[in-house]
Parts: C-alpha cells; structure tokens; sequence
C-alpha cells in the first residue's frame, strides 16, 4: 500500500478549505468499503485521504419545513432503511437501500459514499488494465468480456454506475447540494451525474474541491406511488443486472405523472423519458409496458454479452409500472 497522509477535518467549512488548498491528490473517505479497497489495490491512488467522519452536521436525515427530506452525505444506509418517514413516505428508496450490499456493509457504508461509488467493471478494476477511465486508450470491455455492462449512453466507455440508491432518489426528484470553498450549490441529482463522452475518468461532475454534502427528496405528492425493482444474478447480495426505479401519480387508472430512472444499464443512472412518454395518461397495460419499453430500447447498442439486458429492462419496468398502478 503506497503511503499517504490523512486529514480529519471537524466542520464543512474546515473540509472545504483544506480541499481548496491541498496541491495533493486528495480522496475523501466516508465508510470506506470502496475506497478502501480501491487504495488497497491500488486502482486509486492519493496523497491525502480526508476523513469525513468526524465533520460536524454531514450525517442526519431531517424533514424540512417546505416538506422535503433532507439527508446528510455521511448518513449510514442502515439509517436510512430504518427511518420512519422514508418507510411512510418514500417507500421505493427504503426497497433500494435494503437491496444493496450485505448488513455488515449498509452498517459501514453511508449515502454520500453509495452515490459517489466507482464503477464495478472488471477492467477498470484489475490494476494492471489501463483502460479510458484510468487515462487509458483503450475500452477493453467494448471488444472483450461485457456481460455486466451498459445498453445506453456508453460511447467510449461501457461501464455501468452501480448505486442502488441513485435511481431511486432521481425517480423522486432528488436534488443534490454540492459543498465547496465557493459556498454551496443545489442541482437535480440527475444532473450530478455525467457521461464518459463528458469526462471518461469521472461519474459524477464533483470537481476539485468540492463534495456532496446532502440530498433532498420533495415531499411526496398527493396520491403518489413509487416502486423500486432490482434484477440479480444471484439470489443473495448482488449489484443490479437492471433495475428499476418507478414514482408515479395515478389518477383514473392512468398515470398522470411518471418518471422512470434505471440502473445497470448506463455509465449513470438512466431516465427512460421515452417510456414515460408512452405511458403518461393511459391506462398501465403489459402491452402498454411492451410498448414503452421498446420506444426506451430504440436508443440501446447492445454488446456482444449483454443483449439479454434488453429483455430485463422490459421485465423491470412491468414489475414496476405494475405494482405503481396496482
Ligand atoms: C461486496 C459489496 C457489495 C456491494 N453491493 C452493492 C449493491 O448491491 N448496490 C449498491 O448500490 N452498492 C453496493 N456496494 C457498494 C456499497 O454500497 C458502497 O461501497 C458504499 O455505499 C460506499 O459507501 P462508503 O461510505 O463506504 O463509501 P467510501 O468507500 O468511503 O467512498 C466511496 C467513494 O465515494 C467518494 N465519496 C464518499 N463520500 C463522498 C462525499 N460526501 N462527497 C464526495 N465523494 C464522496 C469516495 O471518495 C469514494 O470514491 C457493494 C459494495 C461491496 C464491497
């Protein structure tokens, strides 16, 4: 393990200002089951690790006076599964948060950590394979072993982000707060999230600098249902061939209102507006469901390995749309 050094800043501003002015590769670390390991292998490397466990109102999920649920970054995800108004009011992102990983690791493991995880792909993460996102040439998955990885959105780089949580928190309108020494800023969590075609070697727009400090979710709307899907390999802990995050406002049967976010399938969390096109304001059918499916997948390159994702992403989304409408 290469040596580095580590800093425990105790308030937001303290880490803001030590990220504005280290000249070193910094990483933070907020539970530490994957950077840990990433330092470890040596996939990623820093000068200086900043601690956040110690800095002072980053954990905590509180209600809002406009409605909203706002939730700290450091907050463990066996909170966030064991809180009442997330069981009451935001029921698909207490499924996704009891989906992920193992007990041992949602005890460890914090939201801010989840949703700024590095990608699962095995090239990337074989430290001896330089591949784009490691400042490399070469996609190796586009021509070699791409069974887990992308249908959309991949152009130079076919990984797929693995966070439970994300689709669930963008299928409810979650917005992102981004702290740095320039003060803070709020942004749809969808828009946190970038393409390789934007930057290769990051998921997430977080320059240097800043941090995500808190997601907020908007109070649930009258008559509001919302579903979270997860397909699997294996029957125990796994990450998400596909799946599926459904939030929706039924009214006469239909869904007036819809968003559909999926994971596994993209190099981010990915918004099947098309489907939601077909579906909004008609009657939920399977062949309705077959329908918007096909209009999401038209945008879909499919792999070598990885076609039948093509027939999950159907098989995810009825589960969902279903159970929203039911
Ligand atoms: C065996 C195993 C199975 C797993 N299965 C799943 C699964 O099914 N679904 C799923 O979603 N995840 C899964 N995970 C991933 C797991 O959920 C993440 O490891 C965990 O959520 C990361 O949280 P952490 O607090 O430990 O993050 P850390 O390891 O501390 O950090 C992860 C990354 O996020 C960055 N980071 C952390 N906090 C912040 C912040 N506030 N601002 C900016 N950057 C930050 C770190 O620098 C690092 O790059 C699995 C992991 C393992 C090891």
């Amino acid at each position: 393990m290469r040596e580095f050094r580590i800093a425990e800043p105790k308030t937001t501003d303290e880490l803001a200002a030590l990220l504005a002015e280290t000249t070193e590769t910094a990483a933070l670390i907020a539970g530490g089951t994957d950077l840990i390991d990433e330092l470890k292998s040596g996939v990623a490397t820093a000068g200086l690790v900043v601690d956040l466990r110690g800095v002072a109102g980053l954990a905590g999920i509180a209600k809002e006076k406009d409605g909203g649920l706002r939730i700290g970054a450091m907050t463990r995800i066996v909170d966030l599964a064991g809180d009442a108004t997330v069981a009451g009011d935001y029921p698909s992102l207490k499924e996704a948060a009891l989906s992920l990983a193992t007990p041992q690791l949602r005890n460890v493991g914090t939201v801010g950590g989840n949703l700024c995880q590095r990608p699962r792909c095995w090239y990337y993460r074989d430290p001896e394979v330089v591949c784009r996102k490691k400042g490399g040439f070469n996609c190796y998955a586009y021509q070699g072993r791409n069974k887990y990885h992308g249908l959309f959105g991949g152009t130079n780089c076919f990984i797929v982000f693995p966070s439970d949580l994300a689709p669930a928190l963008i299928s409810l309108g979650a917005r992102a707060t981004v702290g740095s020494a320039k003060g803070d800023k709020t942004i749809p969590l969808e828009e946190f999230y970038a393409l390789p075609e934007v930057d290769v070697t990051r998921e997430t727009v977080l320059a240097k600098g800043q941090f995500l400090k808190s997601v907020w979710i908007p109070a649930p709307k009258a008559g509001q249902k919302a579903v979270y899907i997860k397909l699997k390999e294996r029957g125990t802990w796994d990450f998400a061939l596909v799946s599926a995050a459904v939030a929706g406002v039924v009214k006469d049967g239909a869904l007036a209102e819809i968003s559909i976010v999926m994971g596994g399938v993209a190099p981010v969390p990915w918004r099947l507006k098309k489907a939601e096109d077909v579906l909004r304001g008609k009657p939920a059918t399977e062949a309705l469901v077959r329908e918007a499916a096909d209009a999401a997948l038209k945008d879909a390159t499919p792999m070598r390995e990885n076609g039948y994702k093509a027939n999950l992403v159907f098989a995810a989304l009825k589960q969902a749309v279903m159970a929203v409408v039911a």
